[in-house]
């Protein structure tokens, strides 16, 4: 049995750019309900962390927030899932709070109050603040590829301070930690070749863009081009 921390909007639910402000605003992503399900049935202590700022810029009242959390707790529960606790930070970034992810400040409290075991615990978020939460508290930590998944790898892969794994959503992490895969020193997945291997792509041609080669290699060479009094088809 471990703790599995779980972030909130683009790993259970879906994420808005403008913020989850109501339950009706609320939806849950595709078998997120059933993977939370199947860590409760393997004994797995579950824990939600998620950034709240809305709060702190007065688009969701505290009141509101709670209001969701219940239902969606009651929602997971629908299903057979347990979450234990859910922590959120209220703040805006501004504030500058211990808290607010990608300080480990949630996970640490959790650690004090629920008396869990980092060692063996696990982060799932979709964001590389979330990543790098989890690495700053001694948390094994995968990104998946849902909610911001995609472009905050692309865009902040390099700002994790140390290794993270990476799947496609919450359904597939939770089968690689029910497999007992190892978190942390395993090879790396067919996934996440194809990530790293597409980042190369880019940044290779990134290196062509700066320099004069693509003019070259953009144009159609000599012997391409129609000669005079060719036929053309
Ligand atoms: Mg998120
Ligand atoms: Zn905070």
């Amino acid at each position: 049995m471990s703790t599995i921390f779980l972030d909130r909007d683009g790993v259970i639910n879906e994420n808005r750019a403008d913020y989850v402000k109501s339950w009706q605003e609320f939806r849950f992503l595709d078998g997120s309900r059933e993977a939370i399900a199947k860590l409760t049935q393997a004994g797995h202590r579950i824990i939600v962390c998620t950034n709240q700022a809305a709060v702190a810029r007065g688009y969701v009242s505290v009141e509101t927030v709670e209001e969701i959390h219940r239902r969606m707790l009651a929602g997971i529960a629908e299903l057979g899932g347990s979450i234990e606790k859910i922590y959120y930070c209220p703040h805006a970034k501004d504030e500058n709070c211990l808290c607010r992810k990608p300080r480990p400040g949630l996970l640490l409290r959790a650690r004090d109050e629920l008396g869990i075991d980092l060692s063996d615990a696990v982060f799932i978020g979709d964001s590389m603040t979330d990543v790098r939460a989890g690495l700053a508290a001694g948390v094994h930590s995968i990104l998946v590829l849902t909610g911001l998944g995609v472009e905050q790898f692309r865009d902040h892969h390099h700002e994790a301070e140390g290794p993270f794994r990476i799947t496609l959503n919450l359904r597939h992490a939770t089968e690689i930690i029910l497999q007992g895969l190892h978190l942390y020193t395993g090879p790396q997945t067919a996934l996440e070749r194809a990530c790293y291997s597409i980042l190369d792509i880019s940044r290779h041609l990134d290196v062509l863009a700066t320099t004069r080669v693509l003019e070259h290699v953009a144009l159609p060479s000599n012997d391409l081009a129609p000669t005079r009094g060719a036929t053309t088809f």
